[in-house]
């Protein structure tokens, strides 16, 4: 399944992201840890309404 990482924008397979992180009750997926870290810390951020 192919995903967007919500920070960098990057497309990536859902099976090898390198971090997932779940907010509002819908999962993201990260193509790297510092991506996630990003998003944790402000995810209103980068989900559109
Ligand atoms: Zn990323």
């Amino acid at each position: 399944m192919k995903v967007r990482d919500p920070v960098c924008k990057m497309e990536i397979d859902a099976e090898k992201a390198a971090a997932t992180s779940e907010y509002q009750g819908k999962k993201f997926y990260f193509c790297a840890p510092g991506c996630k870290a990003a998003f944790d810390k402000d995810p209103a951020r980068y989900v559109g309404q």
